[in-house]
């Protein structure tokens, strides 16, 4: 029985090829161990997965009785619903400590850099061992990806350094033109259902017993949620009453202006007001310079819920 690995709920591109890349490793190490998947993929990862010439890895949603890594995230409402009847061998992630334990010795890679995939390159650098050109390239779109081409906060000169690496055994010669390649891709909203984009990155995070769900949508140009927005904020205003949240926000991401609007729905009336000193207006509050879910609006949130 092989061992897996697997990220978040909704996987991004960063669960994706984590899972990819530390598979590889592993089983270059002696260690039997395949990707897996949570969910859907969204047309970023698709087209990475595409350019760089990968299959999906397996839908997998049961892991009891098996032995997994958990790539990019350590938080149990991301992982398996079945987690606790699973070995879990090790955790490799880039977010603050989540809340899964384990009853038996694990390995931990945990680094405050701007993508998993920079702290498995570590890992391949630990142990020797030459990344393939496909997975070079996989590794530095993830990277290109979660650091949204270097601008957000969370990128750090590891992260800089590790995508001009990779680049180099992929073999591309202009990485942050990829790189907005694959913003391109990820504008194209047009068309897509509400609820798809409401959910194509949507988390949800347990706030001091609050359950609060932020989706997260980063485009070239705000311009093209115009005509959704009031679709985008009935569909949450849903989400929140199905899953009994205390509050559902969905971040509208400008990448070229480096700012967020955020829609709000919300049992507290001054959530924004309290957590980023701005009241929420109409339903909505834009937020300067905020790229971040993980280190820009989770921990005020979390803070002022506590
Ligand atoms: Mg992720
Ligand atoms: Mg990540
Ligand atoms: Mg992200």
């Amino acid at each position: 029985m092989p061992n897996y690995v697997v990220g978040h709920k909704i996987p991004d591109s960063d669960s994706i090829c984590s899972a990819i890349a530390l598979s590889y490793l592993k089983t270059t190490l002696g260690e039997e161990t395949v990707p897996a998947r949570l969910g859907e993929l969204s047309p970023e990862t698709l087209f990475i997965l595409d350019k760089f010439g990968f299959e999906q890895p397996e839908l997998k949603m049961s892991y009891a009785g098996e032995s997994l890594y958990i790539v990019d995230h350590s938080e149990r409402t991301q992982g398996p619903d079945d987690i606790d009847d699973a070995t879990i061998l090790g955790i490799i992630d880039h977010h603050k400590l989540g809340d899964i334990t384990t009853s038996t010795p694990l390995e931990i890679w945990v680094r405050p850099v701007g993508c998993t995939n920079t702290i498995i390159k570590m890992m391949y650098d630990f142990h020797n061992v030459e990344i393939p050109k496909n997975i070079a390239g996989a590794m530095m779109c993830a990277i290109l990806s979660d650091t949204v081409v270097f601008k957000s906060p969370t990128c750090t000169t590891a992260d800089i350094k590790c995508v001009e690496a990779l680049a180099e055994i992929a073999g591309i010669a202009d990485p942050k033109a990829l790189g907005m390649e694959m913003f391109e891709v990820k504008s194209a909203v047009l068309g897509t259902p509400i609820r798809d984009l409401v959910l194509r990155d949507f988390k949800d995070f347990d706030m001091n017993g609050n359950l609060v769900g932020i989706g997260q949508l980063e485009v070239i140009d705000l311009a093209v949620f115009d005509d959704m927005k009031p679709e985008l904020v009935a569909d949450i205003a849903k989400l929140k009453a199905e899953g009994n949240r205390h509050s559902v926000l969905l971040l509208l991401t400008d990448i070229m202006k480096e700012g967020s609007e955020m829609l709000v729905i919300s049992d507290n009336a001054d959530l924004t007001e309290k957590a980023y000193g701005k009241p929420t207006v109409d339903g909505k509050v834009w937020l300067d310079g905020v790229l971040s879910r993980k280190k820009q609006v989770v921990p005020p949130l979390q803070e002022s819920l506590s």
